[in-house]
């Protein structure tokens, strides 16, 4: 099949062209390299009405089938591996190690909820009286996902929404689609018709989704913003939301620590997917004895790193995802100029697709948009501080709290420090170290809910509690 027609939504268990399509482009060379499906409003209630009608039967699934279910996903995946990670690194531009890591790691989120249960909980039992708290799925779920992890985050919808029983209407970003729509196909030969779907849109169906009376919860993962726009959508109806939004993460470095070393985890932490990470390490406080090294270290490894198209093997760095997100970071450099001191990068590369040097700025008002923004881009601007109480404050003064990172040698300093930082997640000493065991949810607006772990689970059902006596006579 010709690339520009291989892509087909998913309505219903059948390949389905759209009413429309749309270009996908890769972000390395700007080019068309496939069409995409776009659905009409049609096309949307037909896949909710799918989802509909195949909720019963798959909630009454035993729990151990849809773990199989799962489990057989995951192992078609694993053996599809570098197809989906060359796709990824195509319509998404990501390096192609960072993409098999994305697919793997898109494969060990089914394993991980494959593995869990939602056995019934005994609350009580005694004097004649058993409390038991079951859990029961929702019914139609609405799966959103943004460009920077296309794959990844899609899985980490679906698997607990099925494990719990729930069916799916999923939607990708309109510039990341084709490996969802692949992903998803590729489910079809594991799941009944109609449980898991698929749809495309540009930017025009989320409000439909996320209002519509038969779709009981919304699954959102993409930019604050948005986010805003989905609960108000969800209001209508009072659909359980799980919202999954931006940050602005905070890297607090200690002063017992090597600055070198550290410099090169920070810089990992700042710039892998091209900073396009919901956690990435996005301003970096580092106290005044340090500094000097700190930001030299930074500087180098960033005009060292090799920055070209992801499908390239050595590529450290690939190109921003989309134009809109090219713009917006120049408008970020632009600032970083203007108020601090760039001490590498700067610029975009004079070169077709996305590129954009991988900046350090130092010298910086902690005011500066570049410093309080979500920059979703490959700068990092590093801060100086003298005092730890008011560099916490500093850290804590923002309007996210999704995760931050604490570095020091007296682990336990650190981590007292970690306490102290409003995030969802902080890391000690490590930087994106994801366990889809154990649960990740942002604090402030960064966002509601969470995923992961067993309460990520939970977030697909209803707690169902059955509280029983013996009859009374009297
Ligand atoms: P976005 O908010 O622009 O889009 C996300 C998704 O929402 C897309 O599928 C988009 O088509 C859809 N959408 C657009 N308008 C909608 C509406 N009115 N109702 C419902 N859906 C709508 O986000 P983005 O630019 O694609 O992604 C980047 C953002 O995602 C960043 O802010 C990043 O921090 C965040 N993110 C967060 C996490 C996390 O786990 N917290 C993970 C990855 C990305």
């Amino acid at each position: 099949m010709d690339e520009m027609t291989a892509y087909a939504m998913v309505i219903n268990g059948e390949r389905v062209a759209g009413a429309s399509s749309f270009p996908v482009l890769n972000p390395a060379d700007e080019t068309a390299f496939a069409q995409c499906p776009k659905a009409d409003k049609a096309q949307l209630e037909q896949a909710i009405a799918a989802a509909k009608a195949a909720f019963p039967g798959w909630a009454a699934t035993p729990i151990e089938e849809r773990a199989q279910a799962l489990v057989a996903i995951g192992k078609a995946l694993e053996s599809r591996a570098q197809e989906f990670a060359g796709l990824i690194t195509r319509e998404q531009g990501k390096p192609i190690d960072q993409a098999m890591f994305e697919v793997m790691g898109s494969v060990a989120v089914l394993m991980t909820f494959a593995g869990m249960r939602l056995d019934p909980q005994v609350i009580s039992d005694a004097n004649g009286r058993k409390v038991i708290e079951h859990r029961t799925p929702l019914g139609v779920v609405a799966a959103i996902t943004p460009w920077n992890y296309p794959l990844i985050l899609h899985c980490a919808k679906v698997a607990p929404a099925l494990m719990a029983g729930n069916s799916i209407v999923a939607k990708p970003a309109p510039t990341t689609p084709l490996a969802t729509l692949k992903f998803v196909e590729l489910c079809a030969d594991h799941l009944p018709a109609g449980v898991l779907n698929v749809i495309c849109d540009e930017n025009d169906l989320g409000a439909e989704l996320t209002s519509h009376p038969d779709v009981a919860k919304v699954s959102f993962t993409g930019s604050t913003p948005t986010g805003k726009k989905v609960v108000q959508a969800a209001a209508g109806t009072l659909k359980r939301t799980t919202l999954e939004l931006g940050g602005n993460d905070a890297a607090i470095v200690l002063d017992d620590v090597d600055p070198v070393a550290v410099a090169r985890h920070v810089f990992q932490g700042a710039m892998g997917n091209a900073g396009q990470i919901c956690f990435a390490i996005k301003r970096a406080y580092v106290p005044s004895s340090l500094y000097e090294d700190f930001c030299a270290e930074l500087a180098r490894l960033a005009s060292e790193a090799i920055v070209d198209d992801g499908a390239k093997q050595g590529t450290q760095v690939g190109p921003l995802q989309n134009a809109m997100q090219f713009e917006k970071v120049k408008g970020y450099l632009a600032d970083a100029k203007q108020n601090g001191k760039v001490i590498a990068g700067g610029a975009p590369l004079d070169r077709p697709g996305y590129f954009i040097a991988p900046t350090i700025v130092r010298d910086i008002a902690d005011d500066a948009k570049v410093v309080r923004e979500e920059q979703f881009g490959p700068i990092l601007p590093v801060l100086k501080y003298d005092d730890i109480d008011d560099v916490i404050a500093r850290a804590n003064d923002s309007e996210f709290g999704l995760s931050g990172t604490v570095w020091g040698k007296d682990v336990e300093a650190a981590t007292a420090i970690a306490m102290r930082v409003d995030a969802g997640t902080v890391w000690v000493n490590q930087h994106m170290a994801i366990d889809f065991a154990i649960p990740f949810r942002g604090a402030k607006q960064s966002g509601i809910g969470g995923e992961y772990g067993q309460e990520g689970l939970h977030e697909y059902t209803q707690a169902h509690i059955v509280n029983a006596v013996e009859l009374s006579d009297a």
